[in-house]
């Protein structure tokens, strides 16, 4: 097996109003899985392809077990490469699909064959040898495809949304096979998806936002540490809170957080908030600590859980998640808390355009904000 690595790669279409890709790097070492996660359009498949030597960049460069590739084709790239679609050759059955690597390669018709069925028990298609593959299911046909990539023994697997025609059940079932293939085999794989739960499936993942790299680290850690805005937004459920980073102390309307060292220095900051980790209080006392008066605009039930949408006072859009039941209609007046008030928050440089962040001079060192006096003391969701 094999390294590989992009290096500060830009790419621009001909024609192309923007770069596709702005500088990205990525290095996957040997034996190791990196997913590539973004929204639609960020540059996933142009990386993909421009690894894979489909495409040449504008500059930058790809390296195969330290070697720089860019002027080499695909095919003496010591790589494969797996799409959404299996493009299998219709002309050919089974074995003769994941053969066809082998014959290349100069083995002879028998061995191929031998090596083609060592490959399709790996993926649970044995004693399918000779099935015609336009009579295979959508999900065998991706395990042919993927048997067929792995007997072509190459240094890299490079995988383009493998599994995102497959309905969820098949796919879950690829995801195993995945697992198995590389307790086997473990082949150094670059895989591309827009799916964040498939993207767990690599050591780490890397988050591709308009053609540059915003962070590439392991998934749980880039839920827990965002690296920008930008990620956040992706991952979905953060609540943004505006303010400024002071000697480690972040200053916004809710008052005054410590914040994580390793993340914003000092100036504008956005602090970025699970929403499970905050909850309502029906009582919007002041004096409880940080905090800040909202109202519900919406509530939206997933699974045993709800998703509060909330205006805070000072117009900012706050979402909380609580166990569903709670009486939360919409209209009703909240304090938004943190559920564990002591620990750091995480924040991150505000890098929003149009966002002012209040400046630091003039800046309250007390909470003089209005009080608001709406109902009892009781808390809703959990502690
Ligand atoms: P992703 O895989 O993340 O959806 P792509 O790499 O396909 O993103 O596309 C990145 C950007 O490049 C998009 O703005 C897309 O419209 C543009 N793009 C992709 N392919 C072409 C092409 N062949 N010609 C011109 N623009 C393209």
């Amino acid at each position: 097996m094999s390294t590989l690595e992009v290096r500060d790669v830009w790419h621009r279409y001909p024609d192309a109003d923007a770069p596709a890709l702005r500088g990205a790097s990525v290095a996957v070492a040997d034996g190791e899985m990196v997913s590539v996660v973004g929204p639609s359009g960020s540059g996933k498949s142009t990386l993909l392809r421009v690894a894979a030597g489909l495409l040449r960049s504008t500059s930058g460069e790809v390296l195969v077990d330290g070697r720089d590739v860019a002027d080499q084709p695909t095919e003496r790239r010591d790589l494969t490469v797996m799409f959404q679609h299996p493009l299998l050759f219709e002309h050919l059955d089974v074995a003769g699909n994941v053969a066809f690597a082998p014959r290349l390669a100069g083995s002879g018709r028998r061995e191929a064959r031998r090596c083609a069925r060592r490959y399709l028990r790996l993926v649970h298609l044995e004693g399918m040898d000779s099935r015609d593959v336009a009579s295979l299911s959508g999900g065998q046909q991706q395990r042919v495809a993927l048997a067929r990539a792995l007997a072509a023994e190459r240094g890299a697997l490079l995988l383009d949304e493998p599994f995102s025609s497959l309905d969820r059940e098949l796919r879950a079932s690829m995801h195993d096979l995945l697992v198995e293939v590389r307790a086997a085999l473990a082949p150094t794989i670059l895989m591309v998806t827009h799916d964040l739960d498939e993207a767990t499936l690599a050591e780490s993942s890397v988050v591709l936002i308009d053609g540059r790299v915003h962070q590439h680290a392991p998934m749980t850690e880039i839920y827990r540490r965002p690296a920008t805005v930008a990620v956040a937004r992706l991952l979905g459920g953060f609540t943004e809170i505006a303010g400024t980073v002071r000697d480690g102390v972040h200053h916004c309307a809710w008052g005054r957080l410590p914040v994580a060292a390793e993340g914003a220095g000092d100036g504008a900051a956005v602090l970025l908030v699970r929403r499970e980790a905050l909850r309502l209080e029906v009582d919007a006392d002041l004096g409880a600590g940080p905090g800040i008066g909202a109202r519900v605009v919406r509530r939206r039930p997933i699974g045993t859980r709800v998703v509060v949408s909330l205006v805070g006072d000072d117009d900012s859009p706050l979402e909380v998640e609580l166990p569903v039941g709670e009486d939360v209609r919409p209209g009703a007046r909240f304090r938004v808390v943190l559920s564990d008030r002591r620990a750091p928050q995480w924040a991150v440089r505000d890098e929003r355009p149009g966002s002012a962040a209040p400046a630091l001079a003039g800046e309250p060192e007390e909470d003089t904000r209005r009080p608001v006096v709406d109902g009892g003391r009781s808390s809703v969701g959990p502690a």
